[in-house]
């Protein structure tokens, strides 16, 4: 209970830096404070954490691992906790039928080929599942991420799927580019998906490193863990 009590302060504390810094963020952009949603991305650490963090007010986790995401969320939802889980970690395909039972948002799709499954096993949702488009800043489709020449091709195929809704895009800043450079570049493609489906108005970006210079270039969800949650023994 004691070392509970800890956790929560610290949790306090970091979430209130970060929530700062968000806000700083939006001020400097000119956006309204507000426009930001803050997804705690919980991926190696428990669901005791998710559930003192959804205690102080965060409505939005993030989880990269199947397995461990599956455990945790029947574990928060038992515990009675109404999270929005987003899925943002590479998606193998047989792993979709069960990521599609917790996760309300996948916001790593990258293939039509995934598309395809997700569309057939989110048919049997009660309601669809909520998708973005992972986008390669670099060009290195080896690192995940659709290519600028595809993003098209997948994206139209989520938009024809019945169980599945478009919601915009997601990436990560790629190693060694300036965050400000790589955001840039996907707010032009973040641009040009909401021309073509007036819905898909969502831009996932933003890290730990990086939160300030994705809201300079229209994020509306940045995704933290080690500002949150603190240091990873791995780096996952
Ligand atoms: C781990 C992870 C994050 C969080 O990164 P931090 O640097 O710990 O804030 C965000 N997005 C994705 C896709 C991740 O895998």
């Amino acid at each position: 209970m004691e070392r509970d009590e800890g956790r929560r302060a610290e949790l306090a504390a970091n979430l209130q830096l970060v929530r700062e810094r968000i806000a700083r963020a939006c001020e400097a952009a000119g956006r309204p404070s507000g426009s930001v949603t803050l997804t705690a991305v919980t991926k190696t650490y428990p669901a005791s954490d998710v559930l003192l963090l959804a205690g102080l007010g965060v409505t939005d986790v993030g989880e990269n691992r199947d397995q461990e995401a599956a455990a945790k969320a029947a574990e928060v939802r038992a515990a009675g906790a109404n999270l929005r889980w987003h899925f943002v970690g590479r998606l193998q395909r047989n792993k979709v039928r069960s990521v599609i039972r917790y996760a309300d948002v996948v916001e790593s799709v990258d293939s039509e080929r995934l598309v395809a499954v997700l569309a057939r096993a989110a048919a049997e949702r009660p309601v669809p599942l909520d998708v973005l488009i992972q986008v390669s800043i670099d060009g290195d489709a080896e690192r995940g991420g659709v290519v600028e020449d595809d993003l098209w091709r997948v994206s139209d195929s989520v938009a024809g799927s019945d169980g599945l809704r478009l919601g915009g895009v997601m990436a990560v800043a790629p190693l060694g580019w300036d965050p400000d450079r790589a955001f840039a570049k996907l707010s032009v493609l973040a641009g040009r998906m909401a021309e073509r489906y007036p819905g898909a108005t969502t831009v996932s970006a933003g890290m730990s490193g990086d939160l300030e210079a994705a809201v300079r270039h229209g994020a509306t969800h940045v995704r933290i863990g080690t500002s949150l949650l603190g240091m990873r023994n791995s780096l996952r």
